[in-house]
């Protein structure tokens, strides 16, 4: 069973300022300390694309694969997979967190009212995982 968590980013402790991608030192105030916090996971779909083609195998056997860029509501714009019908520009959408197949955390972007249980079901094998 997939793993489905809060969305969980870094945040400045010095100016608040909730980082993407994790990074050492703050991006806005050059601060030192940086914390994983849980943040709001509502945001605007700014992008989206459809892949066709990918050397990995597991991404192969799942083609076409959506992947959006979301502008979160606490700042940061992030790069998710997307789970659901074809996404619209400026859609409200939700992003959580889930386990892929290698235990990595990667962040899904789903529409807003959706049930993020969804999110669940992107790396879901039909049982040939690598
Ligand atoms: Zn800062």
């Amino acid at each position: 069973m997939t793993k489905i968590g809060n969305l969980q980013l870094l945040v400045c402790d010095d100016c608040g300022k909730v980082q993407y991608p994790d990074r050492e030192i703050c991006a806005d105030c050059l601060g030192g300390t940086l914390t994983r916090k849980t943040i709001d996971n509502g945001g605007e779909l700014l992008s989206w694309t459809r892949l066709h083609a990918s050397l990995e195998p597991m991404f192969q056997q799942a083609l076409p694969w959506l992947i959006a860029s979301v502008r979160l509501s606490s700042g940061p714009v992030v790069v998710a997979h997307w789970v659901g019908a074809e996404p619209t520009m400026g859609q409200a959408v939700q992003v959580v967190m889930v386990d892929d197949p290698q235990d990595r955390k990667v962040l899904v972007a789903l529409d807003a009212d959706a049930d993020e249980k969804a999110a669940g079901q992107l790396f879901v094998a039909d049982g040939g995982s690598a």
